[in-house]
């Protein structure tokens, strides 16, 4: 710090000296998002090796914030997953946009606070506006309610809990192609594995209704009480949708809690030509979205909707004389005060909402909804060369909400363990394989509009060339 120049930061860097690095920062990031393509997809590093360059005495002394920078982008940044690079094919992409990030970089900049009313009312209302967007995009009823948190994992998790408060503790009802963190969850929250119940999915990997009835029935049967089903709209192994309408149907008849999963995919069904497939949807009582994944956001955010009014509320309450007032609350949201601590785990949380807000705000739903339609067309493009070059690829899923799995037709695990390690090694592409019903696929998902045909078609040749 220059002597002259008085300080206004916390810990005394000067004005100058925060203008000039804050360009720096914005400058390498532009530079990252200009030539990602032409960089390693996915890198690792030895622990040794990082350890090496990244750690070291702690620093007692002042030291160059430009060779910080510098480092952090050389090595740190550098050895990830890049979930926006464009051949970025593996597990769940994250095609972050630049508008999100500069909504994430001005909320964190002021510090933003989003745990009460008194003390954010403006991020909490952003909240809540980005909420009640989300309600109507996707065709939930009027009056439902949410929270942003960290992911699906916990956007999963805090519906559970609203679940449990409202049914009672019961019986939990989900199929082999839940995500794995949906048991995780259900496990800390104190459910014994002999609470939940892990229905074989069928041929199509969705969940069988007649085996769900059956399920459900024999519990009765046994004076058990069956409290949840857990659909997923858009599994992660195959984008494949559960018969969500028969599903809510059931859970109608048995007085049980309806919980779509749809960290993965429901942001499709934004998109009008989409909506058909996941018809029960509206039907559901809580549903888990994950903006990071295809809402084109940076880590983290995962966002809970529950339908039934107060529900978040009366399980997440920290101070029990609010629930008089929310129970009283009026019906219009636009009059209501609402304190975000009281709707999840979290008390101090920064607002993860501004991202979402700043990019509705400056590309508008139609533009995104386009970017999310590319995703679904990309996976068709590769079932298309997957079928075209029959005499080495067996298609096994098709394109399904930007998903398509296929296998090999000489080999099997080991050889598709390779093929994605040749790739993620040289860094063209990262590839996934998976297991469905203890079969190995290899798999693509498909959701980041920058990806070309061509990064597909060369990706697929190169997972063949042995
Ligand atoms: C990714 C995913 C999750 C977990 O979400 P995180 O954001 O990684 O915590 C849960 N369910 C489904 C269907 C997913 O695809």
């Amino acid at each position: 710090m220059k002597s002259e120049e008085h300080s206004f930061d916390t810990l005394g860097m000067s004005e100058s000296e925060m203008q000039r690095l804050g360009y720096r920062v914005v400058d390498l990031v532009i530079d990252y998002i200009r030539a990602r393509h032409e960089k390693p997809a996915i890198k690792a590093d030895s622990p040794a090796s990082l350890w090496q360059q990244l750690g070291g005495q702690i620093p007692l002394d002042p030291g160059d914030p430009d060779a910080a920078l510098a480092q952090l982008v050389a090595v740190a940044m550098e050895n990830q997953q890049h979930g926006d690079h464009p051949r970025y094919f593996a597990r769940v992409p994250g095609p972050s946009s630049f508008a999100a990030v500069l909504g994430e970089w001005l909320a964190t900049g002021f510090n933003t606070m989003a745990a009460s009313w008194g003390g954010g009312s403006g991020p909490t209302t952003v909240e809540l506006v980005v909420i009640e967007w989300f309600r109507e995009l996707l065709g939930l009823p009027v009056g439902t309610e949410g929270v942003l948190s960290s992911g699906g994992s916990m956007a999963n998790l805090i519906a559970f809990g609203a679940a449990r408060e409202a049914i009672g503790p019961g019986i939990v009802y989900m199929t082999d192609q839940a995500h794995s963190s949906l048991s995780r969850g259900l496990k800390e929250m104190g459910f014994a594995k002999e609470l939940l119940r892990v229905i074989k999915s069928d041929a199509n990997y969705r969940m069988p209704i007649d085996a769900l009835r059956e399920a459900v029935n024999a519990d009765k049967k046994q004076n058990l009480k069956p409290m949840m089903v857990v659909a997923t709209a858009g599994t992660t192994n195959t984008g494949v949708i559960d018969p969500l309408d028969e599903i809510a149907s059931i859970c109608q008849e048995n007085r049980m809690w309806f919980h779509v999963d749809g960290a993965y995919g429901a942001p499709a069904a934004m998109c009008e030509s989409e909506r058909v497939k996941f018809k029960g949807l509206e039907r559901a009582d809580s549903l888990a979205v994950d903006p990071h994944k295809w809402l084109f956001q940076p880590y983290d955010v995962g966002c809970t909707l529950v339908t039934r009014r107060g529900a978040l509320e009366r399980a997440y309450t920290m101070t029990p004389e609010y629930l008089r007032d929310v129970q009283g609350s009026s019906d219009d949201i636009h009059g209501q005060e609402v304190d975000m601590r009281n709707r999840s785990l979290e008390l101090s949380r920064r607002s993860r909402a501004i991202k979402i807000w700043m990019t509705m705000r400056t590309h508008g739903m139609n533009r995104i909804k386009t970017a999310i339609s590319r995703g679904i067309e990309l996976a068709e493009i590769a079932e298309k060369y997957i079928l075209a070059n029959s005499s080495v690829w067996e298609l096994v899923t098709p394109a399904q909400l930007g998903v398509v799995t296929f296998a090999a037709r000489t080999g099997g695990k080991i050889e598709h363990e390779a093929a994605v390690k040749r790739l993620a090694d040289d860094g063209f592409a990262a590839v996934s394989t998976t297991s469905l019903h203890s079969r190995s696929v290899l798999r693509l998902c498909t959701i980041n509009p920058l990806t070309t045909e061509e990064d597909i078609r060369e990706t697929i040749d190169r997972l063949g060339n042995r």
